[in-house]
């Protein structure tokens, strides 16, 4: 076996970002290979919900093959409704026209890697990184293989490697536990449903086939936080707790960019690259985007950080919009909920024509405030 592999690029993750990745380069022709430490078909802790944009975006990854089709593999539940509770008492519910999938991160990932290989890409499984050497650009592995790379692509995810290896600035990390909880224990509906919990923490529950997801977000460091979830969920009427596989995972919601991290030859993308939203914890599109974003720099040629910086603004843009949102929610929960029980046009505006549809980057924020004015009172929805 050849001891030593070169590629013009090696993407270090294979999830939505490394795969989008993966799939834009290889389109163009360009040499590259994904190296994972799992093996696919692999689990992800995650609500797997998708917005109309993301299907749209992996549609776009994939436009030989028709949107039907991908949402037939995907869908494993759907909903266009959202309701908001504080703590377990109802505030507001409202129909929205966008459509949201929810799907799970088995089949989503598998579903673009096994996209990957079709079109002729390259992916190393089960393999483990040992040593990188970012001065001559050479990847070691434990099954005592060496990777030459000229870009370097870091997609894996929130606990990069990658970053740790670089002694990039750490990100700060927003930690999530969450439940698939049977349907018999848990009396839900169809809603993606949102709990303002003790103006600390953001609950949901989404419908999930014959299961609902359910959990809750910490953005503050809690050593309690197992304890205060099991509370939560016993509050919002979960029975039998106790039987379920508790989840727990991070995302880089809190670290807002100036710039993408990059250096030189190196992009990070995805979770990695911290572009996942605050308040709404949507991190699909955003890896999706950046993948394809930083293989279209390479492509591109020329300054590769400087073309990769330009073409993810919108995403960083978005992430300020959203923390500003989230810091009202939390700082001034009683007038933001009553607001929303007021106006609960607010939620189908900003869902249907920004977060479903399109990220709320400044331009579409002052399009979202004119089309607010304009539009009419709703009537309340109520339970
Ligand atoms: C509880 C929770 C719920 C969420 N719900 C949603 C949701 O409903 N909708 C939504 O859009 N987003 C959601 N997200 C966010 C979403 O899961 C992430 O933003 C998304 O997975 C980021 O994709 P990625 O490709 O950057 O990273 P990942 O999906 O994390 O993929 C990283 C890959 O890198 C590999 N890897 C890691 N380290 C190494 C290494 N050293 N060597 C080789 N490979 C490595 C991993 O095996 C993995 O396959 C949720 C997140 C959490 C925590």
């Amino acid at each position: 076996m050849e001891k030593r592999k070169k590629y013009e690029t090696i993407i270090i993750g294979g999830g939505p970002s490394g795969s989008s990745c993966g799939i834009t380069l290889q389109k163009q022709n360009r040499s590259c290979c994904i190296i994972d430490k799992a093996t696919f078909p692999r689990e992800k802790v995650c609500g797997g919900l998708l917005p109309e944009k993301t299907l749209d975006f992996i549609h776009y990854l994939m436009p030989e093959r028709k949107m039907k089709d991908i949402k037939q593999v995907l869908t494993i539940d759907s909903s266009n409704e959202i309701a908001f509770y504080k703590n377990n008492e109802f505030i507001v519910k409202s129909s929205v026209k966008t459509n949201f999938t929810i799907s799970d991160r088995k089949i989503l990932d598998s579903y673009l890697i096994d996209y990957y290989k079709e079109h002729g890409g390259k992916i190393y499984e089960g393999i483990k990184i040992t040593k990188i050497d970012f001065d001559n650009k050479i990847i070691y592995t434990s099954t005592n293989q060496e990777f030459e790379y000229q870009y370097l692509i870091a997609a894996d995810g929130v606990n990069s490697y990658v970053r740790k290896e670089l002694h990039a600035s750490p990100v700060q990390k927003v930690s999530f536990i969450e439940y698939d909880i049977e349907k018999k224990d848990f009396d839900g509906t169809k809603a993606m449903t949102f709990f303002d919990y003790q103006g600390n923490q953001l609950g949901w529950s989404f419908p999930k086939g014959n299961y609902y997801n359910i959990g809750l977000g910490f953005p503050k460091k809690e050593s309690d936080a197992i304890k205060i979830t099991e509370e939560f969920l016993k509050s919002i009427g979960v029975r039998n707790i106790e039987k379920y596989k508790r989840k727990g995972a991070l995302l880089p919601n809190k670290t807002i960019l100036h710039k993408p991290y990059a250096k030189d030859h190196i992009l990070f993308v995805g979770d990695a690259g911290s572009f996942s939203e605050p308040m709404t914890g949507e991190g699909i599109y955003q890896a999706l985007f950046s993948g394809a974003k930083a293989a279209e720099s390479i492509i591109q040629g020329d300054n590769v950080v400087k073309t990769y910086t330009k073409k993810t603004k919108t995403l960083r843009e978005s992430k300020k919009i959203l923390t500003y949102f989230q810091w009202v929610l939390f700082h001034c929960d009683n007038w933001a909920l009553h607001r929303l029980q007021r106006r609960p046009h607010t939620i189908t505006k900003m869902v249907d024509g920004h977060i479903g549809k399109r990220v709320l980057n400044y331009k579409n924020l002052v399009s979202f405030i004119i089309s607010y004015k304009r539009y009419g009172k709703e009537k309340i929805d109520k339970k």
